[in-house]
């Protein structure tokens, strides 16, 4: 289970992550975008950081509360597709989780799942375009397999991180049919999808500061 005070820390080491990702991301925004991903996501991630001890207080009991803020945080502080995208599907999830004091494994499949279909409705997107759902896709199908075989949330957080980074690998291979990369056609080939990475970082960061 996972608290506010726990989401609040699991959101603390997120942003820590895409600072410390900030140089990588815009190098591949570079070759296949417009160089602002790394950009975008330590600002709209540090400003939600800047937020957190009033969220802890106001949001003790209702970890919905927590990510509904992080979302509408991202999309008024982060230019770019990825801010309404990311911000969506913080939206979409803190809605599911409204009212909740904690987080279980059921309950994050729940959030997961309204996130990528949030996601979705938003870029009006799909799997194999070389997007962010080219990780986010493969990660909550093994999320839920994983879960319900074996009941363990480590388990299928760490089969959902091993989904997501083939599937960021496959970004690779795929031409980017969406966002800005599209202009590129073919010549995105070869490139590995800013966005896909960055989705890779969140779910890596998540596994990594799950409660024991
Ligand atoms: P921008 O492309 O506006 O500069 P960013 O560089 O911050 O915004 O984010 C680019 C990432 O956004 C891409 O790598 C891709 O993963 C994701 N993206 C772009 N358009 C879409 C879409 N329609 N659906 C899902 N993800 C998208
Ligand atoms: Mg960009």
């Amino acid at each position: 289970m996972i608290d506010t005070a726990q989401l609040v820390q699991m959101l603390q080491a997120i942003s820590t992550a895409m600072q410390q990702n900030k140089e990588r991301l815009t190098e591949l925004d570079i070759a296949i975008g417009d160089g602002d991903h790394g950009i975008n996501m330590a600002r709209g991630f540090k400003e939600v950081e800047a937020r957190l001890p009033s969220l802890a207080a106001q949001y003790a009991e209702d970890v919905g509360g927590v990510i509904k803020a992080t979302g509408t945080t991202l999309v008024s502080t982060v230019g770019g597709a990825s801010g309404p995208l990311y911000g969506t599907a913080f939206m979409k999830a803190g809605a599911v989780a409204a009212g909740k004091t904690a987080v279980d494994g059921p309950l994050f499949i729940a959030m997961f799942e309204a996130a990528v279909e949030g996601i979705k409705m938003r870029g009006k997107s799909t799997t194999g375009e070389k997007t962010m759902l080219d990780a986010l896709v493969p990660a909550l199908d093994a999320l839920k397999q994983t879960y319900a075989e074996s009941g363990d949330m480590r388990k299928a957080l760490e089969a959902a991180v091993a989904a997501s980074k083939d599937g960021v690998a496959f970004t690779k291979t795929i031409i980017a049919t969406k966002g800005r990369a599209s202009y590129l056609g073919e010549r995105s080939i070869g490139h590995q999808d800013p966005g896909a990475t960055s989705s890779l970082i969140l779910l890596e960061t998540i596994l990594a500061s799950l409660p024991k």
